[in-house]
């Protein structure tokens, strides 16, 4: 089980650009230590190239990191479903979105070789993958990490 100690959350807020650390759990409402704005974990997070790594590797949860483009259509189907996945796992898993475009070193570590591809990450590592749209693999990859059997 998660750790109370162990639930903060280092993520760059939007509106301000400072990096904050902002707690997991969706009742503390979190807001940014600098400039106040909610910072949302309810919903996809954007996550630009530099922050990848402190903000989805170093996540203390499961992360789903939605790789898309804005010129991708099929990135637009999968899109409600990420929403949904965030709402419905809100403190247990951490649901990111990364614009390959702005992030072709991300992109190519992970070997994205098309949009939308989703990838899920625990402990820094990758342990399961969607590509295209997949909605039952989607739905099932996070539901065995957020069961903590994946
Ligand atoms: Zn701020």
């Amino acid at each position: 089980m998660p750790e109370d100690l162990d639930t903060m959350l280092s993520v760059r807020c939007p509106l301000c650009l400072e990096r904050v650390e902002v707690p997991l759990d969706p009742g503390a409402r979190a807001r940014c230590a600098r400039c106040e704005r909610p910072i949302l974990l309810d919903r996809p997070l954007k996550v630009a190239q530099e922050d990848f790594d402190a903000t989805v590797l170093g996540a203390p949860v499961p992360v789903l990191v939605d790789f898309f483009a804005e010129w991708c259509g099929p990135c637009k189907w999968v899109a409600p479903l990420v929403d949904e996945i965030a709402r419905d796992y809100a403190g247990r898993v951490l649901v990111a979105k990364v614009d390959t475009d702005q992030a072709p070193a991300v992109a190519e570590r992970y070997a994205i070789r098309s949009v939308p591809t989703l990838i899920l990450f625990e402990g820094g590592e990758e342990r399961a993958r969607s590509v295209g749209l997949e909605p039952e693999k989607l739905h099932d990859m996070v539901r065995r990490a957020a069961d903590g059997d994946g």
